[in-house]
């Protein structure tokens, strides 16, 4: 069956546009830059290149290329146990496109590199480092793999400039498994969020799941409970949407009304920010979310 049949109205996605969407969007047309929004064709584009009333453009870009070693069941990334090793130019490349763009925020981001020592940490580093060099007023977000719960390359990443260290739980406890590939874990993602908050004074740290798969409001509570232990500033939620037929099936569209519950429930246990709606995804305006949690 097609899984675009029974989806509401509500996840109808709109022609972006917008003053400052047509000037981003000119301006990458020039540079060698491959944005996760434009491959993935993402319906929040409008809003993210946009920014919103704060005028503060987000785009996100993918470094380490397009295959990762792992296989989730809710993603539609292409997998392999031995992708190409990394190109040693990337970061060097990616921040000097990234600077001469004018995007206000950037979120970089890549697949899982098990077959990397550090997981890709170092790589990630680089970028940071290169693009907070060639234009420092950049803002940067890491959205990192759990480096395998290693917790000297969350070190090298947290400590390299990045403004955001970003890590998805993805879901509740009891589906971990189901949903994610093995080789991640809650408790393992826990603790890469916990040590890099602790890693660096001042370190605003992000996490983000999908709902519809299944989850109860309590279990949904006690991973927020237990995000807010380890003192994650930022939440992300929105809903799971099937890539194709052969990943998890989504068991239940949340309402619009009950993702505003959720932002409102996860503000009032201490959240600085959170951001809650059917089709919010981790990177969503992650610069005006950035700016927001900084003046509260
Ligand atoms: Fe790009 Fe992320 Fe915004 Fe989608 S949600 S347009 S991928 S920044
Ligand atoms: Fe997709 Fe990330 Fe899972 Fe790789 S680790 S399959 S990129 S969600």
């Amino acid at each position: 069956r097609d899984p675009e049949a029974k989806k509401p109205g509500w996840l109808r996605q709109r022609a972006p546009q917008g003053e400052k969407f047509e000037e981003v969007k000119h301006s990458l047309s020039r540079l060698n830059l491959n944005t996760v929004c434009q491959e993935a064709q993402c319906p929040n584009i409008g809003d993210c290149w946009n920014g919103g009333s704060d005028g503060i453009s987000t785009a996100t870009i993918m470094l380490l290329g397009d295959t990762c070693t792992r296989g989730c069941r809710f993603c539609a990334v292409k997998t392999s146990r031995n992708p190409p090793p990394p190109d040693p130019l990337e970061p060097l490349h990616t921040a000097t496109a990234i600077a001469s763009w004018g995007v206000d925020y950037i979120v970089l981001t890549s697949v899982d590199r098990d077959d990397l020592p550090d997981g890709g940490s170092s790589h990630f580093a680089l970028t940071v480092q290169a693009i907070k060099e060639l234009k420092p007023d950049i803002l940067v977000e890491c959205l990192t793999s759990d480096f395998r719960g290693d917790l000297n390359a969350v070190d090298a990443l947290v400590h390299s400039g990045l403004d955001v260290f970003a890590h998805n739980i993805e879901t509740v406890s009891r589906l971990q498994r189901i949903v994610r590939d093995p080789r991640a874990g809650y408790e393992q993602s826990l603790s890469v969020l916990k040590h890099a908050k602790l890693s660096k004074k001042g370190m605003i740290t992000k996490s983000s799941l999908m709902l519809g798969l299944g989850e109860s409001d309590e279990e949904l509570k006690e991973a927020m409970a237990d995000l807010r232990a380890i003192d994650v500033d930022i939440l992300t939620l929105g809903q799971y949407l099937q890539p194709t037929p052969l990943h998890l099936t989504v068991r239940e569209y949340v309402t619009p009304e009950k993702f505003a519950f959720w932002k409102e429930y996860g503000e009032s246990i201490g959240f600085r920010y959170v951001a809650s709606g059917p089709m919010v995804r981790s990177s969503y305006r992650a610069g005006e979310l950035f700016v927001q949690t900084m003046v509260r």
